[in-house]
């Protein structure tokens, strides 16, 4: 169990960029589809090679590209509902293994470098032939304890590789990071007031937290990779009563309530078993958005009664499920009128017009037209974000500045280009977050 994986989330001092289509800020066209060319990279060390070649060159293409659910680009397909394409960069989906003169170690700085090195020598230079670039190497010499890593946002991945296949679960937490999603913290608030409030382990309602790529993302994390529709994501401007759909699986509605409280924001959803998603959640849920920062949201957990250990996922499906949630400090507060069956209605009430109403049991709402049928679970569900271990911040900012270094010579160093739209560049202010995922022994 990990208590405070939080304050081993590193915050490094480089400056990243951020191509459009991935920041919520920036408008655009609620079909814009954003296409990632992405390029898995086997790499091997001058002192370890992959124990079985063949096996990890037979795999790749399936872990990435694969028409099966579990391959990133049928996960992330699903998720963003066709928003956003996994594509292979090369025709043969992959490169390598490519031989770095380096000895094996977990220096990703200079995995990094050396890899965009020999990439560029192959003339494939990132920018201009690929967005996103996974770096896939043999754990058995690193000496990394963890089995993957991924810059947020940007468009880096590492994946220390036991065995012969990279499983969603690391890859797809990965490329979460690269969304610009940090970690998913949860937030004990048991006092029925948002006002006092303790973090304690990690949120079961989305694979940035504990809850495996089976749970997806969750709402606040749906609006900072910029998927839900602006039909689907209502920002409150005024009290009302307000019917949810639920947060995943196909069909129109609300997904999101985007509500105002102080300098933060509160993001309520509605999570209901929706195709690949969600089987083993059910409820309304509520989220702290700090500032605007929709990639660093917090699961709020009202209830007494659930103490599941911190990054155990709970037992029950509706644990965590909020029916009332009040923050007097600003004035919100907001109570589930109904919930079930693949809807909810919610009522959220500004400038504390109701913060004295006490708050009924919800009613269970009648059932609309059936979601998907379920499917089974994720196969590459099986490794929970137990652990995180810190980064170093030299080694992120001195990562970043050598692959922009590399990436010169093709042109603007922080171009980050996608297939759709203009892709007009943004710096986003001193932040490079570099988590790690620590890899579980089973
Ligand atoms: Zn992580």
């Amino acid at each position: 169990m990990n208590t405070s994986a939080l304050g081993r989330i590193a915050l490094a001092t480089g400056i990243t960029v951020l191509s459009a289509g991935l920041l919520p800020a920036t408008a655009h066209a609620d079909d814009a589809v954003v296409e990632r060319r992405t390029l898995p990279v086997l790499v091997e060390f001058a002192d370890s090679s992959f124990q079985d070649a063949a096996a990890v060159k037979a795999s790749t293409p399936d872990t990435y590209f694969g028409a099966k659910k579990d391959s990133l680009a049928s996960f992330f397909s699903e998720l963003s509902r066709g928003k956003y394409r996994v594509v292979p960069a090369v025709d043969e989906q992959y490169v390598g293994p490519v031989k770095l003169s380096m000895a094996a170690a977990c220096d990703y700085g200079e995995i990094n470098t050396q890899t965009q090195k020999a990439l560029a020598e192959r003339g494939l230079v990132r920018g201009e032939d690929y967005d996103s670039l996974s770096m896939v190497f043999p754990a058995q010499k690193t000496g990394c304890d963890w089995a993957g890593l991924g810059s947020v946002p940007g468009p880096y991945t590492w994946i220390n590789l036991y065995g012969t296949a990279g499983g969603l679960g690391v890859v797809g937490h990965e490329f979460g990071h690269n969304l610009g999603l940090g970690h998913q913290m949860r937030s004990m608030c048991t006092d029925g007031d948002l006002v006092d409030c303790k973090e304690n382990g990690t949120s079961a309602k989305s694979m940035m937290g504990g809850g495996g790529t089976a749970a997806g993302i969750s709402a606040p994390e749906m609006i900072r990779a910029d998927w839900l529709a602006d039909s689907e994501k209502v920002k409150v401007a005024k009290s009302g009563t307000y019917t949810l759909r639920s947060l995943h699986g196909d069909g129109n509605g609300i997904r999101a309530l985007d509500i105002p409280m102080g300098e933060d924001r509160l993001v309520v959803e509605y999570r209901h078993a929706a195709g690949s998603f969600d089987q083993d959640i059910e409820g309304v849920h509520a989220y702290r958005v700090p500032k605007v920062n929709y990639g660093s949201s917090t699961l709020i957990d009202m209830t007494e009664a659930n103490k599941t250990a911190g990054n155990e996922a709970p037992a029950d499906a509706d644990a965590d499920a909020i029916t009332s949630v009040i923050d007097r400090a600003s004035k919100v507060s907001v109570a589930v009128v109904a919930s079930g069956g693949g809807r909810a209605e919610v009522k959220v009430s500004l400038e504390g017009a109701d913060l004295s109403a006490d708050v009924d049991t919800p009613a269970t709402a009648a059932a609309p037209a059936a979601e998907h049928t379920a499917t089974d679970t994720d196969a590459g569900d099986g490794l929970p974000d137990k652990t995180e271990a810190q980064g170093n911040a030299d080694e992120t900012a001195s990562a970043t500045a050598d692959s922009a270094d590399l990436a010169a010579t093709g042109g603007d160093s922080n171009t980050v280009p996608i297939a759709a739209g203009g892709a007009a560049l943004l710096l986003v202010g001193a932040g490079a977050l570099v988590l790690m995922r620590r890899r579980e022994r089973a």
